[in-house]
């Protein structure tokens, strides 16, 4: 068996061995819905090796890693402009939290709270006549040219339940920095958060940026310097106010959603994802963090 796949599969019992910890996000409640138990891990390397373990292959909702793809979007669209209109520190605060914005002219931190991202997706509504569309046929064609799906359920769950990322986008257009109406920015974010991706599809749609901005195929999505560029955003602001904790323990850069996956980058080498819904009270996946930290060991160790 392939030595990378062995890693895996020891990896996924030692977990699966372990309590399951944490709690299944149910702020937006479609998301309640999940089994807790289920876990998926695929490790995705740039010399095609795919090694898989669990739940690697099922749709799960992706939440705030489709960040992370947004931002690439609006990258490619704006250049360094984006920069004027969202920040690249830390915020050390919930990810869904107001408080920093009041204190800061309505600019967010960084892209990857939800701040940041809607004044991102703001950024998208701008440039694109059908946003959401934008969004959702980018990753599909990241993702090696498949077809995804927005998840009406948990797209209609949010939006009943998605005030505070309204008041967010309030906050933000009274600050000037919101020229789209709010209902269609929120709606545009709702919907890239609800689209549904497995661990391998999210692998492969991320492996872009272990190679400084090129797909496998040679298509550069973004140049190296942005590329780099956004692989920091990660490593400093990828897991919210855990993201200090997710660094230390594993040292690659990475995006998490409330959904309880976690897409990591091994620069020049390859990219992980894992999925597990249970999640620390910062939101993001116990197990996924774990997962995570035992593979970066297992490549250090020299076994990948
Ligand atoms: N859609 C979620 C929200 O806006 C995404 C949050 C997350 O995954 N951290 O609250």
């Amino acid at each position: 068996m392939d030595e990378l796949q062995v890693v895996v599969d020891r990896v996924y019992n030692r977990i699966m061995a372990e309590p399951l910890e944490g709690k299944v996000a149910d702020y937006i409640p479609a998301l309640a819905c999940v089994a807790p138990d289920r876990f998926g891990i695929a490790l995705q390397m740039l010399d095609g090796r795919l090694a898989t373990a669990g739940d690697a292959f099922s749709p799960f909702s992706i939440q705030s890693i489709s960040k992370l793809f947004s931002l690439v979007l609006a990258l490619q669209t704006w250049g360094d402009e984006l920069w004027e209109r969202v920040g690249r520190e830390p915020s050390g605060t919930a990810f869904n939290s107001l408080v920093l914005l009041e204190q800061e002219n309505g600019l967010p931190r960084n892209p990857f709270i939800n701040a940041g991202a809607l004044a991102v997706t703001n950024a998208i509504v701008s440039r694109f006549a059908l946003p959401d569309r934008a969004i959702i046929d980018f990753l599909g064609h990241l993702a090696g040219d498949i077809k995804l799906v927005f998840d009406d359920t948990v797209f209609r769950s949010e939006y009943v339940h998605g005030d505070r990322n309204r008041a967010i986008a309030y906050f933000l257009k009274a600050h000037g920095r919101m020229e789209n109406p709010v209902e269609a920015v929120t709606t545009a974010y709702f919907k890239q958060c609800s689209i549904p991706m497995s661990c391998v599809d999210l692998a492969r749609a991320g492996l872009f940026l272990a190679t400084g901005g090129k797909t496998l195929k040679g298509n550069q999505i973004i140049g190296p310097v942005e590329a780099r560029q956004v692989c920091s955003l990660m490593l400093t602001c990828g897991l919210y106010d855990g993201t200090g904790d997710f660094s230390f323990r594993v040292g690659w850069p990475g995006k998490s959603g409330v959904g309880g996956g976690i897409l990591a980058v091994i620069p020049g080498r390859g990219t992980a994802c894992v999925w597990s819904p249970p999640l620390t009270e910062k939101g993001n996946s116990v197990r996924g963090m774990r997962a995570l930290e035992l593979l970066a060991r297992a490549l250090e160790n020299g076994e990948l």
